[in-house]
Parts: structure tokens; sequence; C-alpha cells
């Protein structure tokens, strides 16, 4: 029998224990470890709340969960609960697979005024991640300004145009959906330090835009190329583009609230006494490698809300060698050394779609399986790491105590909801002792 421990339990660590029971069937047991009592990572906390579509994704893992040979360990921090080294003693490999939950700065004066608030945090805000259920984001304000044209710009700046009908089918946290309610929010700035066509915008996400009950989308036609230059980009991103020209056409709407975007704008300092309350802007042009450069210009945004949507890093685990610059696990095609894989974003950085990271689970299963041919077979494997976290007086969460919040969560839902979710870790651990 191998053994095998998947550290992270979003699309990643499910695509690579799929891939691994397709190659090793009844020769495989492997064990998913998750820090939160909750499976399924960025599928829950991640993914935006009224794109359930996408979130229905986390059958087919129920499916890898519920295969018998896969068992999900929640409540249990790596680090803290179980080191690296031990995961490593007991098992055949071990796959690092825990995202890159972290905002990366933005590295300007003032980034770190109350105010400005991360992706990943506001995100995990709306989404009910325990560390941000009481973040309690500034909403009493007009402005905000959200750095970054990447889909998750695109996900914030959607989600506070919204209205409490919109929500309507989604499984966007009670905390969150009251607040933004109440939200005086009427002009959200999208900036992007280069233009129209340099945006990581997808089509189908940024034309959601236009069809907001009570937001407008403002795209400045002077901001536009040409439009004959649209015929060199890639299918995906003119259609992106058409958008942005559909925007920049339509005649004024009578909204109430405006998504302006501002291209060719790079925030250069944060400013307030206390808390935010403007940002300041420099305007850049397009050199032709494609980067942006400063041109001096600067003009100041009123807002009182900014937040960096500029990617994200996987933090360190100790005993996991790590590249500090790139901001993920050091690895070779996902194979770190010494019993040690990474999947996902931990090994790529944080790019492509949920799907992108089902080949590159089966690109580390594969290696993992050629890894194993022959040799090994002595771990004690999941056994091992029982007798540890028992010492330990670990609370371990199984995949039927899942089952039970998940079921608790679908019973206290919002009318159409499809889950309203526990947000304290303790209430989802008193909900399994009871
Ligand atoms: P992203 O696609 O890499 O976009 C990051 C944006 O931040 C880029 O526009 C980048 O501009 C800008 N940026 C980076 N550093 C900056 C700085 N210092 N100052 C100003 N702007 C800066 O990242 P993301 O939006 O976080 O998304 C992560 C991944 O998840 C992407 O692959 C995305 O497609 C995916 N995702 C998909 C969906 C969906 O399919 N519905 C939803 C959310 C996320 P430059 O281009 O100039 O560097």
């Amino acid at each position: 029998m191998r053994h095998v421990a998947v550290i992270g339990t979003g699309p990643a660590g499910y695509y690579s224990a799929e891939a691994l029971l397709k190659l090793l069937g009844d020769e495989i047991r492997i064990d998913m470890i998750d820090r939160l009592p909750v499976p399924y990572g960025l599928i829950r906390f991640g993914v935006a709340p009224d794109h359930q579509s996408i979130k229905a994704v986390h059958k087919r893992y129920e499916k890898v969960a519920l295969s018998g040979k896969v068992r999900f360990l929640g409540n249990v921090l790596v680090g803290r609960d179980v080191s690296v080294p031990e995961l490593v003693a007991a098992y055949d490999a071990v796959i690092v697979a825990t995202g890159a939950p972290r905002d990366r700065p933005l590295g300007i004066p003032g980034d770190d005024l109350p105010g400005v608030i991360g992706s990943a945090a506001f995100v995990g805000w709306y989404n009910g991640l325990p560390e941000y259920a009481g973040l309690a984001p500034p909403l009493d304000v007009a402005a905000a300004a959200v750095v970054g044209n990447g889909n998750v710009a695109l996900d914030v700046a959607r989600i506070l145009s919204k209205t409490r009908d919109e929500f309507a089918g989604s499984d966007i946290v009670g905390h969150a959906l009251d607040a933004l309610e109440r939200s005086s929010i009427r002009t959200i700035h999208v900036l992007g330090r280069r233009g129209p066509h340099q945006i990581a915008m997808t089509p189908k996400e940024l034309g959601e835009l236009g069809h907001l009950e009570a937001a407008r989308p403002q795209v400045d036609p002077a901001d536009l190329p040409s439009s004959e230059a649209d015929a060199a980009l890639d299918p995906g991103l003119r259609k992106s583009v058409a958008h942005l020209r559909d925007f920049a056409a339509a005649p004024p709407s009578g909204k109430p609230k405006t998504i302006h975007f501002d291209f060719f704008a790079r925030p250069v300092a944060i400013e307030g006494y206390g808390r935010v309350e403007r940002l300041s802007i420099e305007r850049t042009r397009l050199e032709p490698d494609g980067r942006a450069t400063g041109t001096g210009e600067i003009y100041t945004v009123e807002c009182g809300l900014v937040i960096p949507c500029i990617g994200y890093q996987t933090p360190p685990i100790e005993g996991v060698p790590y590249d500090e610059a790139a901001g993920r696990f050091r690895n070779q095609g996902g194979v770190i050394g010494g019993g040690l894989y990474c999947v996902g974003w931990a090994r790529r950085g944080p790019t492509g779609t949920i799907g992108t990271n089902r080949p590159d689970g089966i690109e580390v299963a594969e290696r993992i399986a050629a890894d194993l041919a022959g040799s090994g077979g002595d771990k004690p494997g999941g056994a091992g790491l029982d007798d540890l976290l028992a010492s330990r007086g670990v609370h371990v969460i199984t995949f039927a105590d899942w089952q039970r919040i998940e079921a608790a969560e679908a019973a206290r839902a919002r009318d159409g909801s499809p889950r309203e979710k526990f947000v304290a870790v303790e209430e989802m651990l008193g909900l399994c002792r009871s």
C-alpha cells in the first residue's frame, strides 16, 4: 500500500488526489489535511458567492472524498499540530496544495492605513473565511478604489455594486449581505496601471458588469486604442475589449452607482488622517515592451476604501523550501524533493482558472506514481498521523463531520440560497461535538 498526504483541500489538492486514485487504484490511501474544519479551499472561500455554477465543481471533489480511499482530516494545522518532517516520515509522498491565500503588498506609502483591505481579506470576508469574518470594511464612504485589472478586481467591483436582490441564489454570508445593503458607496474606481489591451479580465466576467441593476460601468473613450488594433489580440482578450468599447459607448443610465475604469493609472500613495481619504495616482504611459512607466502627472481620487487586487502569495511552511521572490514553494515541475511535491498556486503562483489545476494535479500525480514504483510500502501512513494527533489532543474533523456542518448550513440558509456558512471555527467544532 502507498500512503500519500495532501496538505490543503482546495481544487489543486482534490485534482491531485483524483489523479492518484486513477493511477494507483487500490494500491493507495490518501489523507487530505486542512487547517479548517471545512474542505474545498478556494471553491468555498475564493470563488465569488454569486458564481454558483463554478462552485458546483465541489461535487466532483466530494466523489473523491467518498471513494473509500481518501480521508479528510480537518482542523489540523501543519506546522502546529504536526510538522512537515513528521508527515514525510509517515507517508510515501506529501503534496503541498496550500494555494496562495496571502495578499501581495501594494508597497506604497499609506498602504497600512485603516481602510486599505487586500482582496484576500475582502473576498474572505464576504465568503465567510473565519479569520476575516470580523473585518468590517468601511462601507460608509462615498467611493472605493479597486486596484488591479484582473478577474479578482472584477469580482470585488461587482460585489460592491450589487443590490440585495441580485445576491438571490448566492451563498454570500449574512454579515456581508447586510453590510453591503447598507453601503453608501456610489463610485467604484477600478484602476489599471496599463491600458485596455493589457487587462487580465475574461469576457464573461467583464460582460456581467453591463447587466447590473444599480450600477453602470464607465470607460473613457479616450483611453481606448484604435479599434483596428483589436484584430491583433487573442480572441478572449478581443471579446473583453469589445465589452469595454460597449461600456464607453453606452449612454448615461441613471443608475445610482458607477464603476469607473481608470486606465494608465498607478497608485503612488494612500493618504488620510487615521483612515483612507484619498489615493494619489500617477498617470502612466505604455512603453513598446508593454511596461507602464510614470509620466510624472499626479491626480487624486477621493475614496474611503482601497482594495488592492494585485495577486497573491503562498505563505511559507516550516520545512518546505520557499522562494521568497516568487512567493511560492521552490520546485521543479511540482517536485520539491525529499518526498515533497507541490501543486496548484503553491507550485506555480496565482494564475489560471480552477480547471488549470487539473492538468497540474495529473502531472504531479504521474510523477509521484513513477517515483513510488517498486519502492517503499513500509510507511505507516494515516495510522502514524492518527497516533500523533491523538497524543496531542487535536480534535480532527472527519468528512462525515463536515457533512453534518454542510447539512446544518443548508438547513439555516436564506430563501433561495444554498447555504448560510458558519464563520466561526468554534461553532463548527461545537456542532461536530454535539
Ligand atoms: P491577475 O489576473 O494576475 O491580475 C492582477 C492585476 O493586478 C493585473 O491587472 C496587474 O497588472 C495588477 N497589478 C499587479 N501588481 C500591481 C501593482 N503593484 N500596482 C497596480 N496594479 C498591479 O490576478 P487576480 O485578479 O488576483 O486573479 C488571480 C487568478 O485567478 C487569475 O488567473 C484569474 O483569472 C483567476 N480568477 C478567475 C476568476 C473567474 O474565472 N471568474 C475569478 C477570480 C480570479 P499588470 O498586468 O500590469 O501586471
